[in-house]
């Protein structure tokens, strides 16, 4: 196998350009382009660096570290340059001009370390996704799905232990109930992990995808301009002709870290004989199937008691189980009495004409994200988790040792995919053509 190499630090001109070089011919490679023999290992050296002619290259810090402890499993070195883009172009037109070494291929590197043993399948797909991350939380979710990886492997020991001991006891049982017992009580607590586990990636998947807010209400209650105070922008129109918002605009913004999207409904007059309006409902419609927040604006000058039964009973038939309603009572600087409101929503203050007026509004929703997006622990395919969590649910409720095995037994196949994993080539090279070169 070729040894590789790549410029792993970023974009040039910057203070330093980090180039590794992993593989067998590593540490014949910091020898030629140092001209020096011995390295030792891990202790990072000043040295110069030669080309083929002896001409140097440019002084710089360099390190031999050998394998199997390393990133990529292989013996490495690493050299840290003056990151400038000529003397990058140069000692890379060198390094590739040694024999049996080339530049990495996109996510080369850590494929190898797969290859390796030094990540699992989830773990490569953690880091895939911390390099995507956009935001605070997902690139906690990528952490929790690296860690996520290291973890199923030591719950994957655990179930391994427990079905040995079960053995024991099916052949030479003499104390089976207590024995039996205490197995009950080790796969419970596994079972109340996994459980955790499950709940943090529904979490995670949530602040992935980002989250759908909608607002709702009647024409010109003040839904456009609690979307701009919001976003601290000007997005929508506002204006005090009914039905200006015609159809449904969006923004997106960032709430305790999580993507959400904004989006400003059409009002919803049900009886309409404008077209595009009648679309504009529709899609207001639609958004609120979809929404994980709806956020129901109710004013005093254009919402009456029967206006807010209706609303809140669109919503209750439209809205998915797991959305969360919230009510804003706006234009609370005009002193206005607002129409009855039922007292099993949460209810809000908002005076969309100021900076500060939707501060009580923000907090709330604020809230309601962090719940809806838990700070994610550890991250694994969750239907692997589901099957898993429901062997083991079977065996925890089971008097039988032998039919408890078998449920363990599947239990572990479950957990052995997420570990290993039956991983093609086909989906490793979907994975790592996502990655930069470098990686
Ligand atoms: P929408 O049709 O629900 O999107 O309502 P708009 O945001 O377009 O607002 C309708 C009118 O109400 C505009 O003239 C706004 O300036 C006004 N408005 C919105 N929120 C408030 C508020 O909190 N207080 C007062 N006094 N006026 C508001
Ligand atoms: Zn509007």
């Amino acid at each position: 196998m070729s040894t590789i190499f790549a410029l792993s630090s970023g974009t040039l001109p910057s203070a330093i350009a980090m180039f590794r070089v992993s593989g067998s011919q590593s540490l014949p490679v910091l020898r030629q382009l140092s001209r020096r023999k011995v390295w030792k290992p891990k202790t990072m050296k000043y040295t110069k660096l030669y080309d083929s002619e002896s001409k140097i290259i440019d002084e710089a810090m360099a390190v031999y570290l050998p394998g199997p402890k390393t990133f990529t499993g292989e013996d490495t070195a690493e050299f840290f340059l003056h990151g400038s883009q000529a003397v990058a172009v140069k000692f890379a037109s060198c390094l590739a001009g040694i024999q049996n070494v080339r530049e990495a291929k996109r996510g080369e590197f850590t494929r190898r370390a797969f290859h390796n043993g030094k990540l699992s399948i989830s773990e490569v797909r953690g880091i895939d996704r911390l390099i995507k991350s956009r935001t605070e939380k997902e690139r906690n979710a990528a952490f929790g799905q690296m860690r996520g990886g290291v973890r199923a492997i030591e719950i994957r020991k655990q179930l391994i232990q427990i079905l040995s001991k079960l053995f024991v006891i099916i052949d030479f049982g003499e104390h089976v109930n207590l024995e039996l017992r205490e197995a009950q009580q080790d796969v419970s607590e596994i079972l109340h992990e996994l459980n955790r586990m499950i709940k943090a990636w529904d979490g995670a998947e949530r602040a992935q995808r980002g989250l759908d807010i909608v607002l709702y209400g009647r024409p010109n209650s003040g839904k456009s301009s609690i979307l701009n105070q919001l976003a601290h922008d000007d997005v929508a129109i506002v204006s005090s002709i009914p039905g200006t918002t015609r159809d449904s605009l969006e923004t997106i913004i960032q709430i305790n870290g999580v993507r959400c999207r904004l989006t400003d409904t059409a009002g919803v007059r049900q009886k309409t004989n404008d077209v595009i309006e009648a679309e504009g409902i529709r899609r207001a419609q639609k958004r609120i199937q979809s929404a994980d927040i709806i956020c129901v604006v109710v004013d005093p000058q254009f919402t009456s008691d029967d206006d807010v039964e209706s609303i809140l009973n669109d919503v209750e038939v439209m809205r998915n189980r797991e959305a969360r309603v919230i009510i804003a009572k706006n234009k609370s600087d005009l002193s206005l009495k607002y129409p009855k409101l039922p007292s099993n929503f949460t209810t809000v203050s908002t005076n969309a004409t100021t900076d500060t007026g939707c501060k009580q509004l923000q907090n709330c929703l604020g809230e309601i994200v962090d719940d809806l997006c838990p700070e994610a622990s550890y991250l694994l395919d969750a239907d692997l988790l589901r099957r898993c969590s429901f062997e083991l649910e079977s065996a925890v409720t089971c008097n039988d040792a032998a039919i408890m095995c078998s449920h363990l037994e599947v239990a572990l196949e479950q957990i052995g995919e997420l570990t290993e994993g039956i991983v093609t080539e086909s989906v490793l090279d979907g994975i790592f053509s996502k990655f930069c070169i470098g990686k």
